[in-house]
């Protein structure tokens, strides 16, 4: 009969349908971490016995004790809910060399593993298969914002690499590395791709900040497309010691492009008068602790940029940290910080880190009013852990916890615009299988070809 209505009213009927609101009810939470003081308790507004109302792609409601007869209910009895993740700055399509040159600093790293595969010609469906590997591991982690920074090796590789961030329902930038002769490629990808998808964002990519004349140019090229597009310059910034020779703040500055809209990932090696500059001109900055770690880089100092109010988010730094669990990011930004003082007061605390891994990335990425805390009228990108776990339980301090316990596995339930992406600790209409035996066959590939 329906169907029969259907046909009959023809066109007519189906916007009413489609526009149903979809409704879920998270209910019953032993804790929302909602990161909106107002809304509850403390500087993370937590709310005990929590629920959290979701229509279609924003979060309607969040108190305690809602009703909807409408919507799908999940009883969250025992669990977390808390905003999703953000990662400010990732290389997707690292997964292939993931396990590679695991002994050696950044340089040597770039010039073994990472700038060769450049060479490779590696097919658009074969970053497809690195980069679906890599969001699928990030969302199964409580991912749901990623900066995928591509060295977008050709125009295929980067269409190849986009549909990919597309295809998986992650919520993303994608920087472009950007390069004189692909500028009207770099264009035509944010038009095509970017642009009708509105979770996704597009930045200029920058070249290493080095003082010469040639990278002068093109990183004034870059800055200006960014300003024409109106979106984040990214580039990498002081993250080893040697670095320093190549003088990248006087580049950027002599390109123009040390102003609000640039992102820079690590910046470990910066004087105080440095810190000053870059609070001055508004720059935002991305802290990798792992990938420091891993690559022998050095330790960002933390406090006393953030003390200078520079906005800083949470990377993970591709292949580098050989992981995607944002957890275990968190623990290590306090813990190092910790470890250098020998004060377990000094800045990030938990509170602190919390912060910078979902609101402080919103706000790095210029989409704090969009995402990045459990507000009504959000987009509702959230996640549910389950703390009842052998990682997690017995429970005293589930803030606490959420730092220095938690792990993907407790991540159960995974939200961006309102889609269930993983649900009951399953990633939703995934053959998991399948992509690990995609990924592999180019990583076979592109290991072959590096060993020649
Ligand atoms: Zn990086």
């Amino acid at each position: 009969m329906l169907l029969l209505t259907v046909f009959i009213l023809g066109v007519a009927i189906l916007p009413s349908l489609a526009q149903a609101p979809s409704r879920t009810l998270i209910r019953n939470a032993d804790l929302v971490i909602t990161m909106e003081p107002q809304l509850g308790n403390g500087e993370l507004g937590l709310i005990t016995n929590g629920d959290v109302l979701i229509t279609d792609d924003r979060i309607a409601t969040v108190g305690q004790k809602l009703d909807d007869a409408e919507a799908r209910v999940i009883d969250a009895t025992d669990k977390i809910v808390l905003p999703g993740l953000v990662d400010v700055h990732n290389h997707l399509w690292q997964s292939l060399i993931r396990g590679c040159g695991t002994s050696l600093a950044l340089e040597e790293w770039l010039q073994t593993y990472v700038l060769p595969v450049g060479n490779l010609n590696v097919t658009a469906q074969e970053a497809y298969a690195a980069v679906r590997l890599s969001t699928l591991d990030l969302l199964a982690a409580g991912v749901t914002t990623v900066v995928d920074w591509s060295h977008a090796f050709s125009p295929a590789f980067a269409r190849g690499n986009v549909q990919a961030l597309l295809d998986s329902g992650l919520r993303f930038a994608f920087a472009y590395r950007g390069q004189l002769e692909q500028v009207e490629a770099m264009r035509a990808l944010k038009r095509d791709l970017i642009d009708p998808t509105p979770r996704a964002r597009f930045q200029v990519g920058g070249p290493q900040p080095r003082m010469t004349e040639a990278s002068v140019h093109v990183m004034r090229c870059m800055a200006e497309l960014a300003d024409e597009l109106h979106v984040i310059l990214h580039v990498h910034l002081l993250e080893a010691e040697q670095n320093r020779q190549e003088e990248p703040l006087r580049t950027l500055d002599l390109a123009g492009a040390l102003s609000p809209t640039l992102l820079g990932a690590h910046a470990v090696h910066v004087t105080d008068a440095e810190i000053t500059l870059l609070a001055e001109r508004s720059v935002r900055l991305a802290h990798c602790p792992l990938s420091n770690m891993r690559l022998a880089s050095g330790i960002m100092r933390l406090g006393t940029i953030r003390a200078q109010g520079i906005r800083v988010g949470l990377g993970l730094d591709g292949g580098t940290n050989d992981t995607s669990d944002m957890f275990n990011l968190m623990r290590t930004a306090v813990g190092v910080q910790r470890a250098v003082t020998r004060n377990p007061a000094v800045y990030p605390t938990v509170a602190d880190v919390l912060r910078l891994a979902t609101l402080g990335g919103a706000e790095v990425l210029d989409i704090a009013d969009h995402i990045g805390s459990l507000a009504p009228g959000k987009q509702a990108d959230l996640i549910i852990l389950n703390p009842q776990a052998l990682n997690f339980a017995p429970r005293f301090d589930d803030v606490s916890q959420v730092v220095f316990n938690a792990q993907p596995s407790n991540v159960e339930w995974v939200f961006v615009e309102g889609r269930a992406l993983k649900e009951r600790g399953q990633l939703v209409g995934v053959d998991v299988e399948a992509v690990i035996t995609d990924a592999d066959r180019v990583a076979q590939r592109v290991h072959a070809a590096l060993r020649r």
